[in-house]
Formats: C-alpha cells, structure tokens, sequence
C-alpha cells in the first residue's frame, strides 16, 4: 500500500513538476481553459468557437514556441469529430434538435480554427506581455513566426488589455523613450476595481479584477466565470513567496488582499478539494486548499514582520530572526531573481512605509 502511494506521489509530482525541457507544455485545466508552461509566467488560454483568449503572453524569445502550440491546440478543438458547440447557459441542446456528432462529422467540414483575440496582461513583467506584440499580430504578420493562422473576418490584430497603470509604466519616457517599446504596450486599458469583456468569449463571461498596490500598482485577476477558472497572475506562485515589487507600488498588504480575494471568488467542490482551479503567475494549478494555504502563509510571514518593527528591531535583526523558516523548503530561494531575504526586506519596508 505504501509503495503504491509512494508511486502516486512520484506521478502526481512528476504531472506537477515545471518542465525543465524548453518546450511549451499544455495542461486541460478544466472547461474551455487551457494552461500553457514554458514561456516565462504561465499562460491561460481559453479555446473555442469564437478563437482564442490568452492571459498573458510569455516572454518574447517564446513566442514562436507559444504560437505553434496555441495554432495546434486551436485545430484540435475546432476539428474535434464532436466538437462542443454548446458551452455557456444553452445546453444540453442545439436549437435545431437533430444534431448529432455524427451528423455533424458527415455534414459538416472541420471549422477552420480562428486566431487569438484578446490578450490580457496581468501585471507589467516582461515574462507575460514580452510577448503582446507578436502574438497580437495576427493572421497577417505570424509568417514571421512560421505559423499561419486561416485568415477570417475579425479584426487582423488582437486585443490586448491590462489595468491602465501598466500602459502608465510602459509609456513613461526615461530620457526621452518610452520604458518600454510602445509594440509590446496594451491597446486598451481600464480603470476602477473591474472590468468585463462586453459579451460572452467561447460561451461565457470574463471578468477582470484589479489588485491595487500587490504585486505591482497594475495586477489584474481574471475569471472565466463558467469554466470557473481563475488566472491570479504572480499574486500567486507555487514556487517562491509572492514578488513584492516595491518600485512598482506593490506592497504585501496588497498581496494579502489579493489572495483573499481570490478565496472570495473560488468554491471548493467539496472541502477546500476541486472546483474553482486557479492558475498562479508561476508553478502548478492550484484549488482553494492551495490557495488558503498560500494566503495562511504570507499572513503569518506579514504578523511576524510587523511585531519586530513594532519591537524596533532593524531590518537586519529581522532577517537574522528567520521569519519565514518553515516556508523556505517549500518558497525560499537564496539565489536568483527573488530570494527570500529580498522578500523579507520587501515586506519590511512595505509595513514600515509611512503612507
Ligand atoms: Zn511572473
């Protein structure tokens, strides 16, 4: 029994891994979502009958990587022998009644899959809008890339929305250019809390929510509100403790909240097990155990660092005292881009800013 389980444990943890290889990996998340690994922050793509949405776009030496994976997948759904046209609030059935799969595979010519459509930008990073400008130009300029999507009549280039403080950043000029090239830059943006597309995309409603002051001042949540699926961005990630980006007007108050509010939003199917998956910004699927555990962990870390400040303790003594411990086998990092005393000196001066 133990060695079976020992077993189990190896798969689950080899299905959950990151893939070391430089390919794009596809995870079925669950209704039209799709997760794509490989490319910098994770992407969700949703698939289906109205083309392709992508929240956010990798990095853009992957791009041509995530474009084939994205054409291969967006063909295997509109080619399906039995595609599902009936998403959304209108099954079980076709409003003719007489359809069936294999009527439909003798009367009817595969679909020829339609492009991406939107593009969601859930914060700044280059590791998810590196790739906004390739990825938007579709159909006509993705022969550069070696992948041709048929041309149909949409609009010839994608849609790419973010939270209007991360044109703001993009845009700002640092000695006479712009921050960053205005190719990669959102093409429309919103302000306020939220934020919906103004119809459904593949057979449901898409919401956006803004995290203030989180990861960065310009974090959007998206929820695909039928397949229930929830891309959190890099508020969450299985494989460090949250990037707190001080310059950029994160905070771990934001974070904290952040977090809540994706635990507002999830309903486990039973337990905290199942039902709404939430795809973290880097790392694995997560459900509300995941996440609940996360948001415990980043509220304890918060507690600990604002009793030392309170004590008067110096950001030196505070990172000598370990606050984060227990975590680090599971989040810490003593190199590369975020390492745990960054992130303790994040939260330090987050809580001792005077605002
Ligand atoms: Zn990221």
């Amino acid at each position: 029994m133990m060695k079976r389980l020992g077993l189990i444990f190896l798969m689950a943890a080899a299905a959950f891994a990151q893939p070391k290889s430089n390919d794009i990996h596809v995870l079925p998340v669950q209704g039209n979502i799709y997760m794509l690994v490989g490319a910098g922050g994770n992407i969700a793509a949703s698939i289906g009958q109205d083309g392709v949405l992508l929240v956010d776009a990798g990095t853009s030496q992957m791009s041509p990587k995530v474009l084939a994976t994205v054409l291969q997948l967006v063909t295997a759904v509109a080619a399906s022998p039995a595609p599902n046209r009936c998403v959304g609030l209108h099954c079980p059935e076709s409003p003719y009644r007489w359809s069936s799969p294999s009527l439909n595979a003798i009367i009817a010519s595969p679909a020829p899959p339609k492009p991406i459509r939107y593009i969601i930008n859930t914060s700044i990073d280059p590791d998810h809008t590196g790739g906004n400008e390739a990825l938007s130009a579709l159909p006509a300029d993705s022969k550069i890339l070696g992948v041709t999507f048929p041309p149909v009549g949409v609009a010839p280039t994608a849609t790419v929305i973010a939270h209007e403080n991360v044109l703001g950043r993009m845009s700002a000029e640092i000695n006479g250019k712009p921050a960053v090239a205005s190719g990669l830059w959102p093409t429309d943006t919103y302000r306020g809390r939220s934020y919906k597309l103004s119809e459904f995309f593949n057979g449901e409603g898409v919401l956006l929510y803004h995290e203030p002051a989180a990861h960065t001042d310009g974090d959007s949540m998206v929820y695909f509100r039928y397949s229930d699926v929830i891309a959190a961005g890099d508020i969450l990630s299985t494989t460090s403790y949250p990037v707190i980006d001080l310059a950029k007007g994160g905070t771990i108050q934001g974070a904290l909240d952040g977090l809540n509010h994706i635990l507002d939003i999830a309903i486990p199917e039973f337990r905290s097990q199942g039902g709404t998956l939430v795809i973290p910004g880097h790392g694995r699927v997560c459900d509300t155990g995941d996440v609940a555990n996360y948001r415990n962990m980043v509220s304890i870390i918060k507690d600990r660092v604002a009793d030392s400040i309170k004590k008067g303790m110096t950001l030196q003594q505070v990172i000598a005292s370990k606050p984060t411990l227990e975590y680090d086998g599971l989040y810490g990092a003593t190199s590369g881009p975020w390492t745990t005393d960054m992130f303790v000196e994040a939260v330090y001066k987050s809580l001792s800013a005077k605002h």
